[in-house]
């Protein structure tokens, strides 16, 4: 729905367009007065300037339609085809009064069907055209000098016309429409470039979940709604338990798989409202949105019993990586830094405790040894 500004902004682009047609008929009809002037011209001055008021009076006449607003009760409130109409007329009148020089005056015809052929349907371009046709066939008929030029120049003249009226607009929107498309698929492009980057900007390089950064704006997303309504949320912090050892044993490179392997079966367990982050080597968090402390700890097991069926290597197939997990669910008030302190707190007494446990910030405790 255009507003009000919209409309003005537009009738203002409206006016600034009859004005440039205007003008550009004004230029034209001064090279005429001009040309007339060194002998081009088979015209009096009176008619010259008879036709020269006449046709800015026409353009003055469409600018003032606009600028009482009387337009845009119609449906095409450019006023495109009046004012092709107009500019054409003029041109092709004037074009009979310059004998010699009058293809190149009919040439300015052109430049008024290009200015419109982007306003112009297809159809309204036909129409312009069939119009332009029209109006020089009759002038041929009742104003030229036959003599002057002779009737199988005429014919030329009208082919040309006809040419310039017909494919000159096309033409020009053809390779309009071949740059729209290159500058589509440009911006296209553009587009995704522009996501992948904010996909980068936002995720871990190793693992591919979500950075610090990211997990951030989550936490704060989640404690303005916690703030404002009944809905809470809870932070888990987890921690591979002799992660070191890992790469020891088998080398960085099957660390980093491992790593890899560990975001992956947290993100398959997470729902699509939650989020998995990395925030340092081996320390991940993940935030369950709208969920207790109680149901947070099912979430915590669930990736345990993931990390039981998570190989490390096929040289030691039996080996198992497990975890140290510390949740807290927000409480009101809580900045986000308390929320991770406390989470991490109890991550601490995870580790403190024997490692592969989970350990809520309010004291219990989940034993998780029976899973490896
Ligand atoms: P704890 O049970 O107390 O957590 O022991 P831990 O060995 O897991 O913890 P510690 O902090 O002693 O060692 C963490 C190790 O994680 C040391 C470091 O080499 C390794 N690490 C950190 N970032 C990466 C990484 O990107 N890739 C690999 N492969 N290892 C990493
Ligand atoms: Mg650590
Ligand atoms: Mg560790």
């Amino acid at each position: 729905m255009a507003t009000i500004d919209d409309i003005h902004v537009q009738q203002k682009a409206r006016i600034y367009r009859v004005a440039t047609l205007g003008a550009g008929i004004f230029i034209h009809l001064m090279v005429c007065w001009t040309v007339m002037s060194i002998g081009f011209m088979n015209i009096s001055p009176v008619e010259l300037f008879a036709l020269s008021s006449l046709s800015v009076a026409g353009f003055v006449f469409l600018a003032v339609l606009i600028g009482i607003e009387w337009n845009l009760t119609l449906e095409d409130p450019d006023m495109a085809v009046p004012q092709m109409i107009w500019a054409l007329t003029v041109v092709v009148i004037t074009s009979h009064f310059a004998v010699d020089l009058k293809a190149v005056v009919l040439l300015s015809g052109l430049a008024m069907l290009v200015m419109g052929a982007n306003r112009l349907t297809r159809s309204q371009q036909i129409f312009v055209a069939c119009y332009g046709l029209f109006i020089y066939m009759l002038s041929v008929m009742f104003l030229t000098h036959v003599d002057a030029l002779g009737w199988v120049t005429e014919i030329v003249l009208i082919i040309a016309f006809s040419l310039v009226l017909f494919f000159g607009p096309a033409l020009y929107q053809f390779e309009r429409n071949v740059i729209e498309t290159v500058i589509t698929d440009k911006n296209e492009e553009l587009g995704k470039a522009l996501e992948q980057i904010r996909e980068l900007a936002v995720r871990d390089e190793l693992t591919g979940v979500y950075n610090r950064r990211h997990l951030m704006e989550v936490l704060g997303r989640e404690k303005a709604m916690a703030d404002r309504k009944n809905y809470t949320f809870s932070v888990c912090y987890v921690d591979l338990d002799y992660f070191k050892k890992v790469n020891d044993r088998f080398g960085h490179a099957t660390g980093d798989d491992v790593l890899r392997s560990f975001a992956r079966v947290a993100e398959h367990l997470v729902r699509e409202v939650d989020c998995v982050a990395r925030i340092g080597g081996e320390e991940f968090v993940l935030v369950f949105a709208g969920t207790n402390e109680k149901d947070a700890v099912r979430g915590a097991e669930r990736l345990a019993a993931g990390l039981k069926d998570m190989h490390v290597t096929r040289a030691e197939p039996r080996y198992r990586v497990t975890a140290s997990v510390g949740i807290t669910e927000y409480r009101q008030g809580d900045t986000i830094q308390q929320l991770l302190d406390r989470a991490d707190r109890a991550l601490y007494d995870a580790k403190r405790t024997g490692r592969n446990r989970i350990v809520v910030a309010n004291g219990d405790v989940t034993s998780l040894s029976t899973t490896i």
